[in-house]
């Protein structure tokens, strides 16, 4: 690193060449390292101008904001370098330090361990630390959603009426028509299904039915599938609720849907309410900006908790997400969704076993299902189901052509596996694998480390 009187000279070599691209870049970097933040920022803003879509001027630039808390800048510089594929991990770096600064910890999160991922010599512990959920306050009192008449009398079908798009069904699926996971089976029917179908038991050793499970996992694994089995598996009736049924434009009209959602699931006990993605409902409150969706986030806890011991007996709340660490601690508490459980891709026993039940109601030749759980390595449930249906589909072209129905057989399976490519997997265990190893200081993670430590 030159000396001051070194970089004078380069100030003045600068100036007498002020075209000199490799130059300027130069001197800016020297500023940056030793620390004249305003003075790089400026050499920074030159260079960009003689290469405006430089990553490096650009990432330098946006370092001189962050190291001044000018975060917002840092961000907008950032911008259409991050929209890029495959941008350099130090500008993914800077951005989740600007976001950290502004307090969006989540996306600070994801920004932070995918540039890690790619280069691990970035890693940070001390940054990662804080971006770890801390255990969330306890949420703000709300007063809850009136169970009486509404404070304003909504006109029937108005956006302001009460409404679950949600509907009941009843399930259809048990146990026997999920495949595999039997340690995951054996966790909900103890949480789940032996306090109702059980209930002297538990109530001798003090316990209450009610509560929920988080499952995690990767996209496509199951979870969905699993809440509809665990429904008819207790006879019980199931909800499923997407977001977008709950999450509307209208501001103050979500809170009373989520409200009415639960009641639906209340007037139809037993009942297994299922949220999917309850991450987008669930991110960590900190990462909210507009108070209106901290409010649902709020409803949402209220209505968990149950405006009194039984308001909740016999709906079983299941909450399913990918992204299990944007989820806000608060949402853990006892009597929440207390419980995570872990969803795992299926190993190739359970694969083959998955390829049966998606396979039993079809016209089958003999069947080697171990030969193709074999060659479909970290596919996922969904991903089977790809293949089958595009075996299916050739198969049943075949039938129209021969005009007789031709049984399916292992080389269909085998052929459309070689054209489905598996889903997120490995993706997904590359960003558990950061989560487990920089930020699992609660242990929360701990149920993941035998996964994430296996080859993907
Ligand atoms: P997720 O909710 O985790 O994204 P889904 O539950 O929607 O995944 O799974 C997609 C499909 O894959 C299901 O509809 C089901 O047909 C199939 N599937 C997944 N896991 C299993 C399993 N263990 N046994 C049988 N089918 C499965």
């Amino acid at each position: 690193m030159p000396d001051d009187a070194g970089l004078q000279a380069l100030r003045e070599a600068a100036r007498l060449s002020p075209d000199n691209l490799p130059l300027r870049q130069h001197l800016a970097g020297q500023l940056l390292a030793r620390g004249y933040l305003a003075d790089a920022e400026a050499e920074f803003r030159a260079a960009l101008v003689l290469s405006p879509k430089n990553p490096e001027i650009i990432t330098g630039l946006a370092e001189a904001f962050v190291r001044q808390s000018a975060y917002g800048s840092a961000l907008a510089a950032l911008e259409p370098l991050l929209a890029e594929p495959g941008y350099p991990p130090r500008a993914g770096v800077l951005a989740a330090r600007a976001l950290a600064g502004e307090g969006d910890l989540g996306r600070a999160a994801y920004r932070y361990f995918e540039a890690i991922s790619r280069d691990p010599a970035l890693a940070d512990p001390e940054f990662a630390a804080r971006l770890n959920p801390p255990p969330a306050p306890p949420p703000v009192p709300q007063p809850p959603v009136p169970h009486g008449p509404a404070l304003v009398t909504p006109q029937p079908g108005s956006p302001l009426a009460p409404q679950s798009n949600a509907e009941v069904q009843s399930s259809g699926l048990t146990f026997a028509d999920v495949a595999g996971m039997e340690a995951v089976k054996e966790a909900l029917r103890v949480k789940l299904l032996l306090p109702i179908q059980q209930p002297d038991l538990f109530a001798a050793f003090g316990k209450r039915a009610g509560g929920g499970v988080l499952l995690y996992g990767p996209p496509g694994a199951g979870k969905t599938h699993l809440a509809r089995a665990a429904a008819g598996e207790l006879g019980a009736a199931f909800v499923n609720v997407g977001l977008a049924d709950i999450l509307d434009m209208y501001i103050g009209s979500s809170e009373r849907n989520l409200h009415a959602t639960f009641d639906l699931a209340r007037r139809n006990r037993p009942c297994v309410l299922f949220f999917d993605e309850v991450d987008a409902l669930a991110a960590r409150r900190s990462d909210m900006r507009q108070a209106h969706t901290r409010q649902l986030v709020n409803q949402f806890l209220a209505e968990l908790d149950g405006v009194d011991q039984n308001a909740n007996e016999g709906v079983l709340v299941l909450a399913a997400t990918n992204a299990p660490w944007y989820v806000d601690a608060a949402f853990r508490r006892p009597g929440r969704l207390d419980q995570p459980v872990f969803v795992p891709p299926p190993d190739a026993a359970a694969r083959a076993a998955i390829l049966r039940i998606l396979c039993r109601d079809k016209p089958l030749a003999e069947m080697d299902f171990d030969a193709v759980a074999k060659v479909t390595e970290h596919f996922v449930g969904a991903d089977l189901k790809g293949v089958v249906d595009r075996a299916v589909e050739a198969k049943l072209q075949q039938s129209i052509s021969a005009g007789r129905p031709i049984p399916l057989s292992t080389p269909d399976l085998l052929a459309a596996a070689q054209s489905v490519r598996p889903t997120a997997v490995r993706e997904w265990m590359a960003t558990a694998r950061n989560y487990v190893m920089h930020a699992n200081d609660s242990g929360a993670w701990d149920e993941l480390m035998p996964w994430v430590k296996g080859k993907w």
